[in-house]
Parts: C-alpha cells; structure tokens; sequence
C-alpha cells in the first residue's frame, strides 16, 4: 500500500506537533512505524490520505460502537448545533442522557458529566477522598486510568506499550498516597486492608482491565475487593470508561452483578464527542459542588452537541445490538482460533462481548499484568504491519484491544482472518 501522503504529513507535523501527533498511541512507535493520516471514514471503513480504504478495528480506541459517521449520531449534532454550540447554562440534553445513563446503571441516583476519561475518573477519586475523609488510593498493575497524577503508577494503555512505569512530572508525595496492588490476587488485598483498611478511602479498578490486554478478572476476585471495601469504609470505584455500555446490563458491574460505589464512564457515551460521567448514590454525589465542599467544574462540561451525540448513540443500543455484536464476536473468535492453531502461532485469542485481543504467547491468557511475555512487543509487530498491508487495522500496540462495532459485518472479521491466515503463513 502506498503511504506517500501520509509520510509526507508525518514528517511536516513532526515539526508543529510532539512526535507529530496529539496522543501518543497514535504514533506507531511500537510496531516501528508511521502514523496514518485518515482524510474521512464511514461505518468498519476508514480512507486515509493515500486513498487506502483499511477496515477499521480500532474505532476511534472505543467510542464508536455504531462505527464512523453514523447517519443518525451525524443528523443528532447536525440538527442539534444549529440552535448553538455552547450554552455554558443547563439545557434539556444533559437532563435526558442523565436519565439515560441511570437507566443502564440503576445504583446511580446522580451522574455528572465531564469532557473525558481522565476528568471522570479524576474527579471520582476527589470524590471518593472528600466522602470518607481519606487519603489513600488503591490501584492495580496494569489498570489505565487515564493521565491522572495519582493513578500513573504501573499503568497500561500507551505507558504499558514504553514501559514507563511511571511519569516524570509527578511529585513523589502524590503517589506517596497509592498503593499498587495485582490483580487477580485476593492475597494481597487482604493484606493491604489489613494494615490500612482504616485509611483507604476507595479501590479504583477497570472491572474489565482492557488497556493492557484483555485481563478478564475472576468475579470472586472482584466481590472481595466489593466485600473489603464495604467491611472497611471505603468506595469500590469502576473505571468503566472502556467497557461501560458495552454489555446489555450497562457496565462490566452489571454484567457480573457486582455494584460498585461510584461508577466513571467515557467512550461510548460520547458518541464520537468528548463526554465523560461519573456517577453514584446521592449520598455520595451531593458532597459535589454545589452541594457540597467537593469542588469539580467544566467550561464546556455537558456540552448540548456532545450530549446529543451520546444520546443518538444509547438510544440505537438495543438488546439486539448487544445480541448482534457478541455473535459477530463470536464468529470473529471461531475463526481466528483456527487460523492461531493451524499455524500453532503463540498468540491466543481473548474476547468478551464485541472487544477482542490478540495475548502474546503461548501460555493461557493472562489475568495480571506480569504475565504477559516482554517480547509481546515483538511478537505483535510483524502481524499489525501484515494485516495493515492486507487492509486490516487494528491498534499499533500488542497491548491495545480491539473493537467490534454495529458496522462491522460477517465479511470484516471474516476478511481479517483470512488476512491473518496469509500473514502468519508468510511468517512461519
Ligand atoms: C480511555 C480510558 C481512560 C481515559 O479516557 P480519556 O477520554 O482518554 O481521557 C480512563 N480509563 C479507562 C479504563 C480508559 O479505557
């Protein structure tokens, strides 16, 4: 595939932008290649500059469950911005995707929306802080949070793919106040509120760890951290920000009917446009400004475009999207087994519901961040480049997930894997 115009972009944005690009996943670096430029995308499709069309796995890193340029989330923004941008005043749109939200998440009596990932989980930690009146935080390996001071100690996403384990940037006393614990390892937690338990004020976990491969936790694992927090005073939180709405019960705590004590969303409920949400019992969300002392505040928080975007978004997630989504997920699955088998490739496939990953290796997939092989990297690299030649994009990252949307049909994951079949062929 021709890349001219996209190197050509790369090299004149490198100048004017930090490695030529605004997040840095986006920048190829651990395949060992180039970022992509899309000039337009529609549906599984993304076009980029060069004119190559790429089926699209990573859709915008999870928010477009509907796919590009979704004619009904489009018709929503476009009717929705002409009677204005911004309001910086309340408005009916945030009051019905509040409704909505609580309706897939029914532990909550009050959600407040934000402009991203970060931000809510950010602010949930505040929160959390200012209810019971603690410092302490406690976070897992391998758990992303987004950039949030406090929570970038041993975390996934883009610093799992360049080994930092933290940042520089960050004052020794703000992590001084968290503590890292493993996942799947009720040990170890135990033994943290054992000796802490009076002074943790919440456990912060993705009840669904998808920003450093797919860890699917044990549920057990998960009602002893509900079971400790409860025992101790402190707030179970759910960063669902990837995996809220991807399950017909809401979140991942739905799916497993475990509740926690405040839930942060993003992705998805944004439609495409930066929204984030947190949300909990009122007794919790009234210790929020201006109710109460907690302050947190957003210029263009529930901004009347975005909302309406999150809104057309939910409303089209019917049982039966959900239903469609996890079969098409399941034929992905099927077929790519055969292919990794065939070849007898270390790669093994993990999915649940419509996110999917490729574990390195050979081993069983793993539940803890330890335990993926330090040559995933590696491993990964040569079948991105393989499926991208061929027209399949999934994220430029061994530890990044992939994603299914509404748009993908039988001939996208089907397509895929018989560009799998060929790249591992020309592999091994
Ligand atoms: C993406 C993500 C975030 C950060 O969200 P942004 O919108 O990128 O700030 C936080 N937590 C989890 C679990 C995420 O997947």
């Amino acid at each position: 595939m021709e890349r001219t115009n996209s190197n050509r972009l790369h090299d004149e944005a490198s100048n004017h932008l930090v490695g030529g690009v605004n997040s840095p996943v986006r920048a190829f670096k651990s395949v060992h290649g180039t970022p992509i430029y899309f000039q337009k995308a529609s549906g599984a499709i993304v076009t980029d500059v060069d004119g190559n069309d790429l089926v699209d796995f990573i859709q915008s890193w999870g928010p477009l469950i509907h796919g590009h340029s979704h004619p009904q989330i489009i018709g929503a923004i476009t009717e929705k911005m002409q009677n204005g941008t911004s309001f910086g005043a309340p408005h009916t749109g945030e009051l019905e995707l509040a409704k909505k939200v609580k309706g897939r998440f029914p532990f909550m009596d009050k959600v407040r929306f934000v402009n991203s990932g970060t931000e809510a989980v950010m602010s949930t930690v505040r929160l959390a802080r200012g209810f019971t009146g603690r410092d302490l935080i406690v976070k897992f390996d391998g758990c992303y949070h987004g950039h949030v001071d406090s929570l970038m100690v041993k975390a996934g996403s883009g610093l799992a793919t360049f080994g930092i384990a933290s940042s520089p940037g960050i004052p020794k006393d703000t992590i001084s106040t968290t503590l890292v614990a493993t996942l799947d390892d009720e040990e170890l937690i135990e033994f943290l509120f054992s000796e802490h338990g009076h002074e943790i004020a919440a456990v912060v976990i993705e009840p669904l760890p998808a920003n450093n491969g797919l860890l699917i936790q044990r549920t057990e694992f998960l009602n002893t951290l509900r079971r400790l927090c409860t025992d101790h005073g402190a707030l179970l939180i759910f960063d669902e920000v990837i995996s809220g709405f991807r399950f017909p019960e809401g979140g991942y705590g739905g799916h497993v009917q475990i509740e926690p004590d405040i839930t942060a969303l993003g992705k998805v409920i944004g439609g495409g446009l930066p929204v984030g949400a947190y949300g909990a019992r009122s007794e919790i969300m009234d210790k929020l400004s201006p109710l109460g002392p907690v302050y947190q505040a957003g210029t263009l928080s529930g901004n009347p475009i975005a909302m309406a975007a999150g809104m057309e978004t939910l409303e089209m997630l019917t049982d039966r999207s959900y239903h469609d989504l996890d079969s098409l997920g399941a034929i992905l699955e099927s077929a790519a087994n055969v292919v990794l088998e065939k070849y007898n490739y270390p790669m093994r496939f993990v999915r649940i519901g419509s996110l999917f990953w490729f574990s390195p290796g050979d081993a069983t997939p793993p539940s803890r961040a330890d335990q993926i092989p330090s040559d995933a990297g590696v491993m990964f690299a040569n079948v991105h480049q393989g499926l991208l030649e061929r027209g399949y994009m999934l994220a430029p990252s061994a530890y990044e997930i992939g994603f299914l949307s509404t748009a993908h049909k039988e001939e996208h994951v089907l397509g895929m894997v018989s560009a799998l079949d060929d790249v591992l062929k020309n592999l091994m």
